[in-house]
């Protein structure tokens, strides 16, 4: 089993086995990227809602979580709260060391901005910019020069082959190119998480092939990503699957590439 591997495997292991050595715990905090625990939120609409009660889950860096689960179970308000989209009622979140309940609305507006990656499954691209513009849009946020902006925005759309789409608007896009554009956008200021919620759920089996095999690649290379979906292809493929029912965590299992080292 690779370093990597054993990282991710303590950290499933960890909240169950409280004999684990100093050393041990030591080593995974340095690898942790998201650790929530006890999160949860209700929505007050005509009757309350308790979409989380009481999660806790650590995300460790590098690796790909597939968060999986009826429609209605969470998965959307766990991924929101975790990546500082939405408040939360109680418990606590801490991204890279880092307090998300401490931040004021603007820091963590600021602080998502700068290390996170966002895909959704509507695309979400702006209709009146082109493919590049769109993708350069989290570099300027970050106070990067124009110029550098569009260079890294024109890499990375080459990197995901849209190169000859740079100029063209979303609306003169396929909805498969219009995810890729979206998926550069999540990448392109090298985040610490890359969220996506469903981004394959408008998309033909073709196509659902082509960005999950980007998301993997992008994994590969190092990049932490927390993937929702519907689609148990696609969760087989993560390395985790973290299993959620009535704003809870039903059970989690490691993806065959876990099993297959610990088979070993
Ligand atoms: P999933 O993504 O697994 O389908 P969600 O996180 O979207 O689940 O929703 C969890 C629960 O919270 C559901 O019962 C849903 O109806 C409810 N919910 C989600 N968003 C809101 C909201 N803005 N206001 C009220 N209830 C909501
Ligand atoms: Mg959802």
């Amino acid at each position: 089993m690779s370093a990597k591997q054993a990282h991710i495997v303590l950290s499933i292991h960890l909240r169950t086995a409280p004999e684990a050595t100093e050393a041990a715990l030591k080593l995974n905090s340095h690898t942790l990227i998201v650790q929530a625990s006890r999160l949860r939120k209700t929505y007050h609409s005509a009757s309350d809602v308790e979409a989380l009660r009481g999660v806790d889950l650590d995300i460790v860096r590098g690796e790909m979580l597939a968060v999986v689960g009826p429609s209605g179970s969470g998965k959307t308000t766990l991924l929101n709260c975790l990546s500082g989209l939405d408040r939360f009622d109680g418990g606590r979140v801490v991204v890279e060391g880092v307090d998300l309940a401490q931040m004021s609305d603007r820091e963590r507006t600021a602080y998502r901005g700068s290390h996170m990656g966002f895909v959704f499954q509507a695309f979400n691209l702006l209709p009146v910019l082109t493919a590049v513009e769109n993708v350069e849009i989290p570099l300027l946020l970050q106070g990067m020069g124009g110029r550098e902006a569009r260079r890294r925005a024109l890499d990375m759309l080459e990197t995901l082959g849209l190169a000859n789409r740079a100029q063209h608007r979303p609306d003169t896009l396929s909805g498969g190119e219009q995810q890729r554009v979206a998926v550069a956008r999540a990448l392109v200021h090298r985040p610490a998480v890359v969220w996506a919620d469903e981004p394959t759920g408008n998309l033909d089996t073709e196509v659902t092939e082509v960005i999950v095999e980007l998301l993997i690649r992008m994994n590969r290379e190092g990049q932490t990503i927390v993937l929702v979906t519907h689609n148990p292809v696609v969760a087989e493929r993560a390395r985790r699957v973290v299993r959620m029912r009535d704003g809870r965590i039903e059970s989690q299992r490691a993806g065959e590439a876990i099993a297959a080292a610990e088979r070993t």
